[in-house]
């Protein structure tokens, strides 16, 4: 097995800057890529507050965050991921996107490198099936934000080859992460236990029967969520909590999985949540405000 060094990562959004800020933590050299160069730098902007912040905390040294920081780089095309042994896709929740980046970028590798994608519902044998190398393709789906949590959850597709789990399995290990396995059925574990209680939270608000404050405080005191679940739907992404939904809904074909139509709106309206800076609440204040 040859081992891996590099990894490049499409996609500098919420979870591509925060695999990167981790791998490259770890020792690895991270190759970042998007759609611009801007979103990237804005990428690397906020790894470095953010390793500034775990050098006050005292969990990282200064020298860490430098060399962190000197180990990644921007590709402007994937001719620059060419050397790669993995390549990471984070790119948005939608399979169309992402199957076209597949077909893009496998050209451009080499044939030993093993292609994972992060994807929080989307099915992998589906993905893989739109490379070059499913028995290289993997499930690695980062949970948010990637450097305070602990999981990783592994989805193998129906080609994925024992030695590409393994060698996945040991890189996530040295990140110091832990692995949870799952088969490959819509929306993995995770997200099949939890987007469904996100999006009952949404239809109760929907049905008036309590408001964002009551509903996000109910949760957090009675039930000891650390976060309300339309806070936390608003720190994942309301267009990603819509996407995995419709996953659920048409990959299991049950209409208890039906999205909620208030967050169908929301996301209709643009308000995605925290990286739009308005969802169940508005961020541009001082303190987030309900907006229902
Ligand atoms: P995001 O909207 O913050 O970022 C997505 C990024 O992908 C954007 O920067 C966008 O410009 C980029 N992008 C879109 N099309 C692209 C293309 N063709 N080539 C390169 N880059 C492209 O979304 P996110 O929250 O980072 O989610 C990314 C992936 O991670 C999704 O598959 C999502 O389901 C998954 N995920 C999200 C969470 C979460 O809590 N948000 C958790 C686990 C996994």
């Amino acid at each position: 097995m040859t081992p891996i060094r590099k990894i490049g990562i499409i996609g500098s959004g919420q979870m591509g800057n925060g695999i990167a800020h981790v791998i490259a933590l770890a020792g690895y050299d991270v190759v970042l890529t998007d759609l611009t160069k801007e979103k990237v730098d804005k990428a690397i902007e906020l790894i470095d507050r953010n390793l500034t912040r775990q050098v006050a905390s005292g969990k990282i040294t200064e020298e860490d965050r430098k060399q962190a920081l000197s180990r990644i780089t921007y590709a402007e095309n994937y001719q620059g991921l060419s050397d790669a042994d993995l390549v990471i896709e984070a790119a948005t929740e939608d399979e169309t996107v992402k199957r076209k980046i597949f077909v893009a970028l496998c050209p451009f590798l080499k044939p030993e490198a093993i292609v994972a994608t992060n994807t929080s519902s989307i099915s992998i044998t589906r993905l893989a099936a739109a490379t070059d190398r499913p028995e290289r393709f993997i499930g690695l789906h980062f949970m948010n934000p990637v450097p305070v949590m602990e999981l990783v959850e592994m989805i193998r597709g129906i080609a994925t080859e024992d030695v590409t789990f393994a060698k996945a399995r040991e890189f996530v290990g040295t990140l110091g992460k832990t692995t949870a396995v799952s088969e490959d059925f819509p929306a993995f574990m995770v997200n099949r236990i939890l987007l469904p209680m996100i999006n009952e939270a949404v239809y109760t608000l929907y049905e008036g029967v309590g408001s964002v404050d009551a509903i996000d405080t109910a949760m957090r005191l009675g039930a000891h969520h650390p976060m309300g679940p339309l806070q936390l739907a608003d720190f994942i992404g309301l267009d990603t909590c819509l996407s995995i939904m419709q996953v659920l809904y048409e990959g299991l074909a049950d209409s208890k999985y039906r999205p909620c139509p208030l967050l169908v709106k929301y996301v209709e309206a643009g308000w995605l949540g925290r990286k739009t800076k308005r969802g169940f609440y508005d961020y541009r204040g001082e303190k987030p405000m309900p907006t229902r």
